[in-house]
């Protein structure tokens, strides 16, 4: 006769949360493997059996027993509080099962500290969330501090287990750090101890407070985004990205710059000085640090929102005007930006950085297929500075296992990865901020003997001058891809015009738009 193993989760600590399945699978065993604090929770369903009761710490001899029961041909049941399978003993008897293992394993779910901590908060995991576990006794530690730097950066809710021990006191607060380095201070968090249990007790208080407070083994924390909200004693995550919408403190009646560019930057610094309520709108973090530098007293909104979000913003704060002051080559926003300007009836004017006339010699191209099969032609060694969304064209172009690809990217995670996902090795590769100087240009391209330059047409700002006079220095081709053409309704190319515009009567005065 095969016996049967019985994975069973008992939830938090409370009778009421013991799911049915688990009450079953404990009335048809004959013996259960636990630790002691849980038998006092199933109780009611194991009177009479044979009971193997282990301490905490002996997790593998609690699943080694349960399994060695098993294998006699008895009905077992193993206990693990909360979820059996989250950071409890499921996978150690998996790990202990042999190939041809006939005993019939079952697992049965629970709810796991996540769920019952958040419920006591409200509904902070109501989006994307995580869990970490800061236990590193069959973890090494730096893998646990990497995970925390992921999710810190991917702005997911994040619940932590096994916060900390007598033996473990630094992590928490090191993990605490890099979510500090990632999520403003004063970002929502819960502290949820014993839940579900007698003792129970639950905090709200701000990620800067959590780095100054003491924790045990007993303390499940729940990290919020941006986006927590707070209602009454209640946290949540907002459903959805139209969260956006509820930005703290976003003036009405404003005008929005979207910029991301040092030009940008300045024009919006003239733009806030001129009076007029100024909102800033950037694609990411670091747009945002060098706008608040630029610009400070504007409101600086960043990410990447969709159209959705960025309606909803637009029309909620009844946008007076809209600049858009973004790259020449970000045309999907320009494009993004016309179409709803359009749609809700806020004046648009695009700030198109001057464009000056290419030197002869330049190799110019249209677009970037075309860049590529012209630096496929024109050299072997080939540095891409065009930026790292267009990498992947030029390194699956026709040529290209021919070629050597060097690239300089932004130096910021994202683009790196980017960069190497698209095939540039790591010995190829430059993440540094610009403006770069024809001497750097120089040194950088002849170290890594390049003999062709692909740029984009980004005008003096993006630093077009420095790279075209070190490829002439060097003697090398430059392809430069000219900037794309998009039907502009009304644009200017300086701020005097972009003042002049503010300045016109239907937008300096009341506003003209309402919703
Ligand atoms: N399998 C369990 C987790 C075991 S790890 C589950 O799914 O919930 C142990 C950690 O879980 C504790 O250090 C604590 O962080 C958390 N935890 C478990 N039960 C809890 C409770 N009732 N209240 C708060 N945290 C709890």
């Amino acid at each position: 006769m095969h016996g049967q193993l019985n994975l069973v989760s008992v939830g938090p600590g409370s009778a009421a949360l013991i799911p049915p399945l688990a009450r079953e699978a404990l009335e048809r065993s004959d013996a259960i493997v636990s630790y002691g604090l849980y038998l006092t929770w199933i109780q009611p369903w194991i009177e009479s059996k044979e009971i193997h009761s282990l301490p905490l710490t002996q997790e593998r001899e609690r699943a080694a027993l349960a399994l060695s029961l098993a294998r006699e041909g008895r009905t077992v049941s193993l206990i693990s509080s909360g979820d059996i399978g989250v950071y409890g003993l499921a996978p150690l008897v998996f790990e202990m099962l042999a190939p041809e293992e006939t005993t019939d394993v079952r697992v049965i779910p629970g709810i796991t500290a996540a769920q019952s901590c958040a419920s006591l908060l409200g509904a902070p995991l109501g989006h994307d969330f995580a869990t970490l576990s800061l236990s590193d006794l069959l973890c090494p530690w730096p893998w646990i501090e990497h995970r925390a730097q992921q999710i810190a950066r991917a702005d997911l809710a994040l619940v932590l287990y096994n916060v900390q021990s007598l033996a473990r006191q630094d992590g928490v607060y090191r993990v605490l750090d890099i979510l500090l380095k990632h999520r403003p201070p004063e970002t929502w968090c819960g502290i949820v101890r014993n839940a579900y249990r007698e003792d129970s007790t639950t905090e709200v208080c701000s990620l800067a407070e959590l780095r100054h407070m003491k924790f045990d083994m007993l303390t499940t924390l729940v990290i919020g985004t941006r986006f927590t909200e707070r209602n009454g004693r209640f946290l949540y995550a907002p459903r959805g990205y139209l969260g956006w919408e509820s930005q703290p403190n976003l003036p009405e009646n404003a005008v929005w710059l979207f910029t991301g560019t040092r030009d940008g930057n300045a024009l919006a610094a003239e733009c806030v000085a001129s009076g007029l309520p100024c909102v800033i709108s950037v694609a990411s973090e670091y747009g945002a640090t060098q706008a608040r530098k630029h610009a400070p007293g504007a409101h600086v909104v960043a990410g990447h929102l969709g159209e959705t979000a960025r309606r909803a913003l637009l029309q909620k704060s009844k946008a007076r005007a809209v600049v858009d002051a973004t790259h020449p080559f970000a045309t999907r926003i320009s494009e993004q930006l016309m179409r709803l300007c359009s749609e809700l009836n806020i004046p648009y004017l695009r700030y198109e950085r001057p464009s000056n006339p290419l030197p002869e010699g330049v190799h110019t191209v249209a677009d970037m297929d075309t860049a590529a099969s012209e630096a496929a032609r024109l050299g072997t060694r080939i540095f891409l500075a065009t930026g790292v969304k267009d990498l992947p064209l030029f390194l699956q172009s026709e040529n290209a296992p021919q070629k050597k690809w060097f690239a300089r990217v932004a130096p910021n995670p994202e683009s790196i990865e980017k960069a190497i996902a698209a095939g540039i090795s790591t010995t190829h590769l430059c993440a540094m901020q610009g403006p770069f100087s024809q001497r750097s240009n120089e040194a950088l391209w002849q170290d890594w003997a390049i003999d062709c330059v692909v740029t984009k047409d980004s005008g003096d700002v993006g630093g077009l001058p420095e790279k075209i006079a070190a490829a002439r220095a060097l003697g090398i081709p430059v392809v430069v891809v000219q900037r794309p053409a998009l039907a502009y309704p009304q644009m200017t190319s300086d701020t005097a015009g972009v003042l002049a515009w503010l300045r016109s009567t239907n937008i300096s005065t009341t506003p003209i738009h309402s919703v």
